[in-house]
């Protein structure tokens, strides 16, 4: 594994090959957050000791959302001390159906990643201890760390982090490069005005650090937005036409197979069930 690499002063991004997630790690003058812990005790220790090689103040953790791959690490960083934050849906999510999210991760992954599945099924959760409604911000000690919830996107409880001071942004999976945007806990619906909000504050050299992939900038991130709002059109107007999901998805600016999870989400949306 590659340690942390500094992508904007004194925030520092660990790209983790399996699923190839983005950790960020910022570092204040008394305290560093590190923004997601990975999908395992094993990998969460071995993020710790990237952290440490980097920084020895106190940790804290952020959860960008609720998935295995982004907070399954947590208990490792709990052990440690360290607070965590997550906003109030994905801590609702992992406090409420954590066991059953974890069974239907670890039987979605068993066959192409079984190693990860068995030592997944292993994890104790350790939902985040500190809630986030819209917005908190973390003092870091001469350096403040802005936690945001523009909108259901990716989940219903996606959180963005902000580092103004060094013109950085980590995203979560809100924004993809290493693949489509992932629909299975999605609003797609929702999703262009979450972005349209974050490219309020995003300027032309911020750093924008996605979930999966290599770090962006806006112009990323808008064409991104527009991707979603032209799907999001497509599964308005399928849907007042009574078109099958299958039509629709076919004119998607993705996938096919990505584009149906997102056209049923959308559906769902809209008939009340979402
Ligand atoms: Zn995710």
């Amino acid at each position: 594994m590659n340690g942390f690499r500094e992508v904007a002063p004194g925030v520092y991004v660990l790209r983790y090959p399996v699923l190839d997630v983005n950790v960020g790690l910022v570092v204040g003058g008394e305290a560093a957050v590190v923004v997601d812990t990975l999908s395992t005790d094993a990998q969460a220790a071995e993020l710790l000791t990237a952290a440490r090689r980097v920084t020895d103040r106190p940790l804290l953790v952020v959860n960008t959302h609720h998935h295995f791959d982004h907070c399954f690490g947590n208990a490792v960083f709990a052990a440690q001390g360290a607070p965590i934050w997550g906003q109030e849906e994905a801590v609702a999510l992992l406090r409420g159906r954590g066991p059953e999210l974890r069974k239907r991760w670890c039987d979605e992954w068993s066959a192409t990643e079984p190693e990860l599945a068995a030592e997944m099924a292993a994890v104790v959760i350790a939902p985040p201890d500190r809630t986030v409604h819209v917005k908190s911000t973390v003092d870091l000690g001469g350096r403040a760390v802005e936690l945001h919830h523009f909108g259901r996107g990716h989940t219903a409880g996606d959180l963005v982090v902000l580092v103004p001071d060094a013109d950085a942004v980590l995203a979560g999976d809100l924004v993809e490069e290493s693949g489509p945007p992932q629909f299975d806990d999605a609003y797609p619906l929702d999703w262009p005005d979450t972005l349209t909000a974050l490219l309020g504050r995003l300027g032309a050299a911020t750093a924008v650090v996605p979930g999966h992939g290599a770090v962006v900038d806006r112009r990323f991130v808008a064409a991104q937005h527009e991707q979603l709002a032209a799907l999001d059109w497509l599964i308005r107007e399928g849907d007042e036409g009574g078109a099958p999901a299958a039509r629709v998805a076919a004119k998607s600016p993705f996938d096919l197979e990505t584009s149906l999870v997102a056209v049923r989400r959308g559906y769902d949306q809209l008939t009340g069930r979402g």
